[in-house]
């Protein structure tokens, strides 16, 4: 591993500035993906600036409706958060299919939106990655690519992003904020993560060194009617082959609101609008909603191993609605 120095700043506008004069340097939250990462080879910061001393840990009801998540906030925390279990279940849902308890406890909400692709050419630092290096290629379009997208890739990348919890924060509407060297800013989560287009090591529309501060969700009865789920290998501590977040408003049996997230497909949580438009106003039944989700996956363009992941994500999708469309 390659020596590096250490902070652990109190305030957020320290932290910011020690980022902004050190172009190689990190945040370091939970270190549940950034220190396997470093043992890799495949970040090497030279400055690691620790967070969790930064005032971010609270989960705090808002005025309005709504409640905003401090980046600091570990996953298990907010799993277990009384009103994030009430008002957003689809967020204790995704949290719980993540991981283990182990690295629940540790891990972060900024860190668990910013975790990098589990693409295994990124990890291993012999194999070509346009990610971890620029032009080098990507060994995984025509290699073991099961894993990998099926929706918005490029030639470049075809890398998936892993979190369970960010695909319940795309189809809640989250906001995330944060701070730059120039100030702070708010990013709606459907904008944060970017599509690999040919510049795939640009992963998120944050300006370097900014750091995320809280995530903000709107109040929304919708969500109160939410649910995750999730395909995987094992029944537990396997990163997902497919996720669907939803929320459903029925009135009278009829589509009155719907959020759709699809994950485990994109090199972003990807936000179903195609399919939530083909629900709204419809009567629904669980063929309304393979067809909402045949819509959505219209656009979907396989690798050589992954077309399974067309069906599954359909089905995963029937099977959410059907379930939120039979709760009372
Ligand atoms: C064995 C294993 C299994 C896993 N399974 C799953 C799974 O099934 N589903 C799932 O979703 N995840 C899974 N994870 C990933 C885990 O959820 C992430 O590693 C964790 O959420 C990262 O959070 P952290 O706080 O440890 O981040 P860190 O490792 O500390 O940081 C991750 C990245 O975020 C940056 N960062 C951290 N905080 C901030 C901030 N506030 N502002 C800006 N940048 C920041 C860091 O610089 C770094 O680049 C698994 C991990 C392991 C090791
Ligand atoms: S899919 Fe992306 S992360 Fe994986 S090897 Fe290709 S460029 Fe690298």
């Amino acid at each position: 591993m390659r020596p590096f120095r250490y902070r652990r700043p109190a305030e957020v506008a320290e932290a910011v500035a020690l980022l902004d004069a050190e172009p190689e340097a990190a945040y370091l939250a939970g270190g549940t993906n950034l220190v396997d990462l470093m043992k890799l080879g495949v970040q090497r910061p030279n400055l690691l600036v620790d967070v969790t001393r930064l005032p971010l840990d609270t989960v705090e009801p808002l005025p309005g409706g709504g409640v905003r998540i401090g980046a600091n906030v570990r996953n298990s925390d907010l799993a277990a958060h009384p009103v994030i279990r009430r008002d957003y279940p689809v967020l204790t849902r995704a949290l719980l299919a993540a991981a283990s308890g182990q690295l629940r406890n540790m891990a972060t909400t900024g860190g668990n939106l910013l975790q990098r692709t589990r693409c295994g050419y990124f990890q291993d630092t012999s194999k070509a990655c346009n990610k971890r290096e620029p032009g080098t290629g990507c060994a995984a379009r025509h290699g073991q690519n099961r894993d990998l997208a099926v929706l918005g890739w490029s030639e470049h990348c075809v890398a998936t992003h892993p979190s369970d919890m960010a695909v319940a924060l795309v189809a809640l509407d989250a906001v995330v904020e944060a701070h730059a060297a120039d100030g702070p800013r708010e990013i709606p989560l459907t904008h944060l993560h970017r599509e690999p287009g040919d510049r795939p090591e640009q992963e998120t529309t944050l300006p370097r060194g900014a750091l995320i501060t809280a995530v903000r969700l709107p109040p929304s009865p919708l969500a109160r009617r939410s649910a995750y789920h999730k395909a995987r290998d094992r029944a537990s501590f396997a990163f997902a082959t497919g996720s669907v977040a939803a929320a459903l408003d029925l009135s009278g049996g009829v589509v009155r609101d719907v959020r759709l997230a699809y994950g485990a497909v994109a090199h972003r949580p990807w936000r179903a609008y195609r399919a939530e438009e083909t629900l709204r106003g419809q009567p629904f039944t669980p063929e309304l909603a393979a067809r909402a989700a045949d819509v959505e996956l219209a656009a979907a363009r396989p690798l050589a191993h992954n077309a399974f992941k067309v069906p599954l994500i359909r089905n995963l999708t029937v099977r959410a609605l059907t379930e939120l469309a039979g709760q009372p």
